[in-house]
């Protein structure tokens, strides 16, 4: 895949991946050996038939793989730029080599060529046809939340002839796809697209509207929306609870991204929202959230013309990285440093109240637990210290409660998550339905898509 070289990327907010051109979606496509039984199609979360629309490819019917991917899949211009494909239908492919935790470089692109057909159907305006019916005239539904999940159960209404409206605490929609995963991974003109596309269905957008505090769930319904899909995410930023987290200068991952993507730090001062850069900046994590974070500060300092300074600190090791290998090679590659093996003790601060250097402890690993992962263990006595300007936690996310606690009926589990009923993804209320990361913790843009989906066939079926 062409890329822009780490060098010039690193200058701004340009697109990293360029995307193929024809004669290489062709080629790459024509690697595929179209399996008698297409395992790759297992390893997709929504089940898009890989094998057919790389069929379609290969036989240039670029508009017949669009509809196949489109069955299943709403936004394959989004999910071809961000999917963990290595772990998911890369990894199920047949001509991997070995067995691996993730794909081996032999395993076909099926992301790429699934953006490449995306692509061509944005810049063709090959939009899924309406198909209203008139059964579901009556339905008038309340989307909270504009993140893929959001997005997804109102464009699946509102092609069926639903009355949408689309409910959004910030000022602009998209969710994740816009506060967190910088314009260089996922640019704002492919998000803008696809919410366009639902404007164009009559889908209305209400921003700057927290639901639970603006406006509750009764009040929806006494509004007279009879159906409400919940796609709130896991806006909430988990924290390592040791000393000197409340320094000056320790943001966490969310306010970071969000101050950068959503409200365009790196266009200080056109925009009024400056990040105060460090000389020497600490990304605590080992997730997409700290990889984002880190590339965004490494082009932040480029930018101010400071001497690029950026160390990703992680308690396992490389292999146990839950990131995109892509990006982990790309920060890599942008010259990011990675210190492993290393448990975050205490922030040390100035005398100002800023931060100085993070205190840190040597991790060993032992066996895996109950993640999959191998456990690391803090070896008592080998204490050092990291000096950093800036800290960036980005060590998970939790759910939101601010409309789940104003919600009385709403059930929630111990990770204050939705309790859905998996079959018709409803929650204890009734008309009340619930997908994406609410729903099911920390996942992925795709797997956010499917519940939608399921969510929104069942309110079909039950309309
Ligand atoms: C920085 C980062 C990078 C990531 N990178 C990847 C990646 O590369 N690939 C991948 O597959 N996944 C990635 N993920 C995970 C993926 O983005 C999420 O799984 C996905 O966005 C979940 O979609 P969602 O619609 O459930 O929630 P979200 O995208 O979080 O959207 C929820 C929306 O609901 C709004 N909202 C919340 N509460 C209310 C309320 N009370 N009233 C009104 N609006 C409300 C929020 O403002 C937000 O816009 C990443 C996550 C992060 C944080």
């Amino acid at each position: 895949m062409r890329e822009l070289v780490a060098d010039k990327r690193t200058e701004g907010f340009n697109e990293v991946v360029s995307g193929y051109l024809e004669q290489e979606a062709l080629s790459e496509a024509g690697r595929c050996i179209q399996c008698k039984n297409p395992t790759c199609i297992l390893g997709c979360p929504v089940k898009i038939d890989i094998k057919k629309f790389i069929l379609q490819i290969t036989k240039k019917d670029y508009p017949g793989a669009y509809s196949t991917i489109r069955q299943t899949n709403n936004f394959p211009s989004i999910c071809g730029r961000v999917c963990p494909a290595e772990y998911q239908c890369r990894r199920s492919c047949v001509l991997n080599k070995g067995k691996l935790a993730y794909c081996s470089p032999e395993a076909v692109n099926i992301h790429f060529l699934e953006r490449f057909i995306g692509d061509y159907g944005m810049q063709n305006n090959l939009e899924v046809p309406m198909q209203p019916d008139g059964r579901f005239s009556e339905v008038k539904m309340a989307v909270v939340g504009s993140g893929p999940a959001g997005l997804c159960c109102a464009g699946e209404l509102a092609r069926k002839g639903v009355k949408v409206t689309v409910f959004e605490g910030l000022q602009s929609c998209g969710g994740v796809l816009r506060y967190g995963i910088p314009g260089f991974r996922l640019p704002r003109e492919v998000l803008d697209y696809e919410i366009n596309c639902l404007t164009k269905l009559g889908v209305k957008f209400i921003t700057n509207t927290i639901a639970g505090k603006v406006v509750l769930l009764e009040e929806l319904f006494q509004q007279g929306f009879n159906r409400i899909f919940l796609g709130l995410g896991a806006g909430v930023p988990s924290f390592l609870g040791i000393k000197g987290e409340n320094l000056c200068n320790v943001y966490s991952a969310n306010e970071f991204l969000t101050r950068v993507n959503l409200m365009s730090a790196y266009k200080f001062p056109e925009y009024h929202t400056p990040v105060n850069i460090g000389k020497h900046v600490l990304v605590i994590g080992g997730g997409n959230t700290a990889m984002d974070a880190a590339r965004c500060a490494l082009r932040l300092q480029k930018m101010s013309s400071i001497e690029p300074h950026v160390t990703v600190v992680y308690r396992r090791t490389l292999t146990e990285m839950p990131a995109r290998r892509l990006e982990i090679q790309h920060a890599q590659e942008e010259g990011i440093k990675f210190k492993f093996l290393t448990q975050p003790k205490e922030f040390d601060s100035d005398d100002q109240g800023f931060v100085r250097q993070l205190n840190c402890l040597i991790c060993e690993l032992q066996d895996a637990d109950e993640s999959g992962r191998r456990k690391p263990v803090v070896l008592q006595g080998s204490d050092f210290s990291i000096p950093c300007d800036l800290a960036i936690i980005a060590v998970g996310l939790g759910a939101n409660q601010v409309l789940t606690g104003a919600t009385p009926g709403l059930k929630t589990d111990k990770y204050k998550d939705i309790i859905i009923n998996s079959a018709t993804m409803e929650t204890s209320i009734k008309h009340v339905f619930a997908g994406g990361d609410i729903a099911g913790g920390e996942g992925t843009v795709i797997e956010a898509l499917g519940m939608a989906k399921k969510a929104a066939i069942s309110i079909l079926q039950n309309s």
